[in-house]
């Protein structure tokens, strides 16, 4: 199987009016389809059940975007029985084969671009830019680990000795639990997914319950390219309910979660506890949170950093594991810079993001708008609030204005902790080192930005600067799959990379075969 050589998708340009009218008309065609009901799926056979998710539109919360079916214990149990029926076929499918499923998965969703993002902006309140780069990254996922899994099914180079014929091969683990982030509803559950079931594992795919509409879209997308029965369990429910039933179940072989640090260390330890009848050790490939960094010193170009500041810290409303929480800004160009972010800051228009002008949109819940405001209060007590701090229910939902707060200790609980909302807290350094040593000491590793044009303090970021994501004189957010693997350290996950070389070898063990010649 030849294929050629792997391009991210471009961005679409809504600045072209043609482009712009199909994301129109695909809203008003999502906007019909309002109060769907979408089914939970078990070995290619719908099921129902009494308890349904509500996805509400957090930009509108009377709206609600589609019902899905909650699983219960009962259907949990079966998804895992299904999904190992299926995987005594599925993982002697050939590689090339199910390559085929996911490079036919991307031209369907190619095919319903709008669509995907029209569900994304009303689903989650991503403003438009962000809705198209999250359905593009899906893609990208699908045609990166489709190269990838024929990369791993080919002869793997081993040193040679004459008295014997030796291979490697890359098997599949078995049945994995799949457990997703509402906040790249559609990328990170297709890069999880896909990597999974390419390397010929079977699933049971629990999406997160604010984001079950888009999961339930993405899975027809999966039954429309003819994947097999049973391959991938579509379970909506709840984390606590249907996620914890999984990760504790024995015949889970893996667990892939994304999401936060306290979930990730919970199903860390329940999955590390064996279960009477279990016969390994539960692998886990848990990506977690982040308190990222921009480090400005003053050789930066301060236009530059304001602007890569104000965008990583309230891109998609702060609601990025990569986001720029924190601004560490030495006392030379402070109070300049400071100025310049609000000015920045100044510009952005907030409100419900079907339509087009709106950056920021809401918050994704009430949950999440309570703990955000909670963090504002606590931050008036942290450090000097010189921008927004207000709520903005008053539009219709769950607004909350981009936040900036200065003057704040590198060990506040703000500079610290992960609010994922619209909250930006600006500490001042004495010099690029005391900027450095600050921007290390959180418990997080994930992204991280300098803003320098000394090439020394470039190179000693390169050694010092302990994240998985190291930019310079750029944002911290936007990674690229391919371009920028991506994965923190520390608390922010178990090192792995998404959208890497390494990474389908997470869902792998490797076999040695000896023969004697
Ligand atoms: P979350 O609350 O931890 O939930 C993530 C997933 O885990 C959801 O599907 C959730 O289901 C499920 N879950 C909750 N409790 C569970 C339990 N006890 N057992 C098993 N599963 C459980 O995180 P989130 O709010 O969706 O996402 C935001 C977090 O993800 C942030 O911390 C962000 O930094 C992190 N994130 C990290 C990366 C990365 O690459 N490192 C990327 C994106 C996001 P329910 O929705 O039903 O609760």
């Amino acid at each position: 199987m030849i294929l050629k050589p792997f391009e991210n998708l471009k961005i679409a340009d809504f600045s072209n009016s043609e482009t712009e009218f199909m994301m129109k008309k695909a809203l008003e065609k999502v906007a019909v389809e309002f109060g769907k009901e979408y089914d939970i799926v078990i070995g290619g056979k719908a099921y129902k059940s009494d308890k349904k998710i509500k996805s509400i539109n957090p930009s509108k919360t009377d709206e609600i975007v589609g019902y899905t079916n909650s699983a219960t214990e009962e259907l949990a149990e079966l998804a895992v029985e299904k999904a190992w029926e299926a995987f005594k076929t599925w993982s002697k499918t050939p590689a090339y084969k199910r390559a085929e499923f996911l490079l036919k998965t991307a031209d369907i969703l190619r095919k319903k671009r709008f669509e995907f993002g029209a569900t994304m902006i009303y689903e989650v309140g991503k403003n438009w830019v962000e809705a198209d780069a999250d359905f593009a990254e899906a893609v990208d996922f699908l045609e990166f680990y489709a190269r990838e899994m024929l990369r791993y099914a080919s002869e793997q180079p081993l040193v040679r000795i004459p008295t014997e014929k030796n291979e490697l091969r890359y098997i599949p683990l078995g049945v994995g639990a799949i457990i997703p982030p509402w906040n790249f509803p559609l990328a990170i559950l297709v890069g999880m997914t896909s990597a999974a079931i390419v390397t010929g594992n079977t699933v049971v795919l629990k999406p997160a319950s604010d984001s079950t509409v888009i999961a339930a879209k993405f899975f027809e997308a999966l039954q429309e390219a003819g994947l097999p029965d049973g391959v991938v369990n579509f379970l909506p429910g709840s984390g606590a309910l249907a996620g914890e039933y999984l990760v504790k179940h024995p015949k889970i072989r893996f667990i892939s979660f994304t999401g936060s640090k306290d979930v990730g260390l919970r199903i860390n330890e329940l999955a590390a506890r064996p279960q009477p009848g279990q016969i390994w050790i539960k692998r886990t490939i848990l990506e977690m949170g982040g308190k990222d960094a921009i480090i400005v010193d003053e050789t930066a170009d301060l236009d530059s950093a304001a602007e890569g500041i104000v965008t990583s810290a309230f891109g998609f409303q702060g609601q990025k594991c990569s986001a720029g929480s924190r601004a560490i800004i030495v006392k030379d160009v402070y109070d300049k810079l400071v100025e310049k972010v609000i000015e920045k800051a100044e510009k952005i228009k907030m409100g419900d993001v079907r339509f087009r002008e709106n950056w920021l949109g809401p918050v994704i819940n009430h949950g999440a708008f309570e703990k955000i405001k909670a963090y504002i209060e606590i931050g008036k007590n942290e450090g000097n609030l010189i921008f927004g701090g207000n709520t903005r229910e008053e539009l219709g939902g769950f607004f909350i204005e981009p936040t900036i707060f200065k003057d704040v200790d590198g060990n506040a609980r703000i500079a610290q902790e992960e609010i994922f909302g619209p909250v930006l807290a600006i500490i001042k350094a004495n010099d690029f080192e005391e900027a450095l040593h600050i921007a290390n000491s959180t418990e997080y590793g994930l992204t991280g930005a300098l803003y320098s044009k000394s090439r020394d303090r470039i190179e000693k970021a390169k050694e010092e600067f302990h994240v998985g994501n190291l930019y310079f004189n750029r944002k911290c957010t936007g990674a690229l799959v391919g371009v920028h693997p991506f994965g923190g350290f520390n608390m922010s996950g178990t090192d792995s990379k998404a959208g890497g070389r390494d990474y389908l070898g997470l869902f792998l063990q490797a076999k040695a075969i000896s023969e004697k010649i």
